[in-house]
């Protein structure tokens, strides 16, 4: 049998880099499946729809919750973010591996329905590292950049339950130990017994 695609969460405090590393991620392996999220956010310049959110107003947000069309949602400083369910089970099912980048929420949520999902924490070198990452992106105004920042302090709570925690001090480093964690997920004995096949057979 065929190895199944999985689920990694990649999850971590707005401004961390997660978007950076998920992008080398690609170039590498390019057969990853990247779940595009929906979002009530606006789009910051050359942001595309469809491609990096599908950017939706308040009420279609709402329309898609009342679909079911979610495996996830939450609230983030102001605005929903979902991860929609229908590209994420058809990806899975077709072999690939699925990335989620999302918040701390929306992860806990994702791994009570499917606690065989892989998470992930990536995590700033320093507080003061997160700080200006997230000024010098100048995507945010101030007021939002804080909002992030008090909601960074939550998350890092959240950190030491997840299964991985990858320090994004050098970013090759980091994109090496979550392939690194990726080949190991794979190799999981519980997954890869059956497709032993013919070694599994009696002797004749
Ligand atoms: P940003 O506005 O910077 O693109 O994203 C803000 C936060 O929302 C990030 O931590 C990002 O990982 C998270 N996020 C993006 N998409 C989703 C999603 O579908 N669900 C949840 N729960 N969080 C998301």
């Amino acid at each position: 049998m065929a190895n199944k695609g999985k689920t990694f969460i990649i999850a971590g405090p707005s401004g961390v880099g997660k978007g950076t590393i998920i992008d080398r991620l690609f170039k590498v392996q390019p057969d990853l499946y990247f779940s595009v999220s929906a979002t009530t956010r606006a789009p910051r310049p050359g942001e595309q729809d469809g491609v990096h959110y599908h950017f939706l107003t308040r009420e279609q947000f709402a329309s898609w919750i009342e679909e079911g069309a979610f495996l996830e949602y939450a609230e983030f400083v102001g605005n929903f973010y979902g991860t929609p369910k229908r590209y994420v089970d058809e990806a899975m099912a077709a072999g690939r591996d699925v990335i989620l980048d999302i918040e701390v929420q929306g992860a806990e949520l994702v791994h009570r329905q499917r606690p065989e999902t892989v998470r992930i924490f990536v995590a700033p070198p320093s507080w003061e590292e997160l700080e200006r990452r997230l000024l010098h992106r100048g995507t945010e105004d101030p007021e939002k950049v804080r909002g992030r920042l008090i909601r960074s302090r939550e998350e890092f709570l959240l950190a030491r339950y997840y299964d991985y925690l990858v320090i994004n001090n050098d970013l090759d480093r980091a994109v090496e130990e979550i392939r690194a964690i990726m080949m190991a997920e794979h190799c999981r004995a519980g997954d890869r017994y059956d497709s032993l096949g013919s070694v599994l057979r009696e002797p004749v």
